[in-house]
């Protein structure tokens, strides 16, 4: 049995119906591994594949290949794919890499070469994408909005195609579609990430799982980590500090409606203000309560679990 000193390199690989490329790709990516002279494992996570995926894959496992296969009972999802791949890996490294041989894996050696100059996770970059027009466009709006966003200043954050130190894998929760915001996680945690230019094949076999709808999620998404990446310990301070422009809104209509009773004589119910007033105070004190019920959330999910909201690089004599 190997184990965790004795494997350098584990490879992840989602795969949802991807049967035409499964061999070619395992053969690949085995062979570059094999040149380097590499230990390696290559964990391929059947996202629910209704193809023949499956029994290929179980067919190269028996043939006694360095080849680790985990099946999904339905499709959960590349996310959930990739985080089932980093819960098992073993290598030091940890390289992701699309099923549908659209990445090179003759690029493997490039990834390892850079991981080694001193960083935490190195993405690749598809410098030239050899994919239908509308995604490439898509893409580029994307990452230029998630690099403003989010502060990482990578080209192609969606990139699959990554080598990660095995620490920083333990360290990230791919929740519901976020495999596209791994850099910002990442980063997140206080890692040190870099890219690298990659080639670009168009798809061989099969047909792209995505479509029109992933604009829009991909968004959502980036909303998501945005407001998790600034205010996952300090929910109060975002909606406390909206809750105070509306109470603050409130008080303003309040303090007018009384000038105007008062002091213009004028009959309040000819104006709208009152239920301004009223409307603007009630929201302010919902957000306000609904940050703290934040806090009370954030508080019953960190304490119990031991869990820290920040992370450590390095301890000296402790
Ligand atoms: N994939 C997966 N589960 C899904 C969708 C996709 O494991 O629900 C895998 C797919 O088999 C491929 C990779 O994720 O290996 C990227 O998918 P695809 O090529 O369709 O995405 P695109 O290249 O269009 O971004
Ligand atoms: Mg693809």
């Amino acid at each position: 049995m190997e184990n965790k000193q004795t494997i350098e390199v584990s490879v992840v690989v989602p795969v949802y119906n991807e049967e035409g490329s499964v061999r070619e790709l395992f053969s690949r990516v085995s062979g570059v591994l094999n040149r380097l002279n590499k230990t390696y494992e290559i964990i391929f996570i059947d996202d629910g594949s209704s193809d023949q995926t499956f029994n290929i894959l179980k067919e190269l496992s028996a043939l006694n290949n360095p080849l680790k296969i985990i099946q999904f009972r339905r499709n959960f999802g590349k996310s959930a794919a990739l985080s089932a791949g980093f819960e098992s890996a073993l290598g030091e490294f940890v390289i992701t890499i699309d099923g549908d041989l659209q990445d090179d894996p003759e690029e493997i050696p490039n990834f390892l070469e850079k991981i080694r100059e001193g960083y935490d996770l190195v993405v690749g970059w598809k410098a030239e994408r050899k994919d239908p027009l509308g995604k490439k466009i898509a893409s580029r709006i994307f990452n230029a909005l998630s690099a403003r966003l989010t502060g990482v200043k990578v080209h192609d954050s969606n990139c699959c195609f990554k080598i990660f130190r095995n620490e920083v894998v333990k360290n990230i929760k791919l929740h519901g579609e976020l495999h596209r915001y791994i850099p910002a996680l990442v980063y997140w945690q206080g890692y040190k990430i870099s890219e690298i230019k990659v080639k670009h094949h168009p798809r061989k076999y099969g047909k792209s799982k995505y479509g029109f709808a992933r604009i829009f999620k991909g968004f959502l998404d980036l909303v998501t980590v945005k407001f998790l990446m600034a205010y996952l310990t300090r929910p109060i301070h975002f909606f406390g500090q909206a809750g105070l422009l509306l109470l603050f809104l409130g008080f303003s209509c309040g303090t007018a409606t009384l000038i105007y009773k008062f002091v213009f004589k004028i009959p309040i119910a000819m104006t709208q203000l009152p239920l301004l007033t009223i409307f603007f105070v009630l929201m302010g004190i919902q957000f306000i309560l609904m940050g703290l019920l934040a806090e009370i959330l954030i508080r019953i999910y960190y304490e119990p679990r031991g869990k820290t909201p920040y992370s450590i690089k390095e301890k000296i004599h402790l």
